[in-house]
């Protein structure tokens, strides 16, 4: 097993070790150990640290798939994997939106519904609408 540590391009203690043989689909580092397929990362962790405990994943701090590098990874339920997704903004869902765009807040006040085909109840800025109407405005007095 300590073999897989020949598939990995380890670099400085900070960068990322990414695996250079098979990957997944996803990303991830792959090989066959006695004839199982196994992640790449999930062996990396078991040869630095020990065995993963069962029904945890291992995770990348640095969001690198076929990272390898144990300073990178760390323990955390599929739960902490999905949420961790979404902090990051991968697509396992998207949390609301807070903001627009521009970092104004949808508050009630703030905020409108695009209504009819194509709109969809889409959030709308108020704010934002303002200022591009207003932008209209001054480049329609001053070209
Ligand atoms: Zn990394
Ligand atoms: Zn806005």
């Amino acid at each position: 097993m300590e073999r897989i540590w020949s598939k990995v391009a380890k670099a400085g203690a900070d960068e990322c070790w990414p695996w250079t043989h098979g990957k997944t689909l996803a990303g991830y580092g792959q090989t066959t150990v006695n004839g199982e397929k196994r992640l790449a990362h999930r062996l990396a962790w078991e040869l630095a640290v020990g065995p993963i405990p069962a029904g945890l994943c291992i995770l990348h701090r640095c969001d690198n798939p076929p990272c390898c590098n144990p300073a990178h990874l760390f323990l955390g339920t599929k739960k902490d994997n999905a949420a961790d997704a979404i902090a990051k903004g991968r697509p396992f869902g998207r949390p609301r939106q807070t903001h627009c765009n521009r970092g104004h807040e949808f508050t009630e006040e703030n905020t409108f519904r695009l209504s009819g085909k194509g709109g969809g109840g889409t959030r709308c800025c108020r704010t934002c609408r303002y200022q591009m109407q207003r932008d209209k405005y001054h480049r329609r007095k001053n070209p």
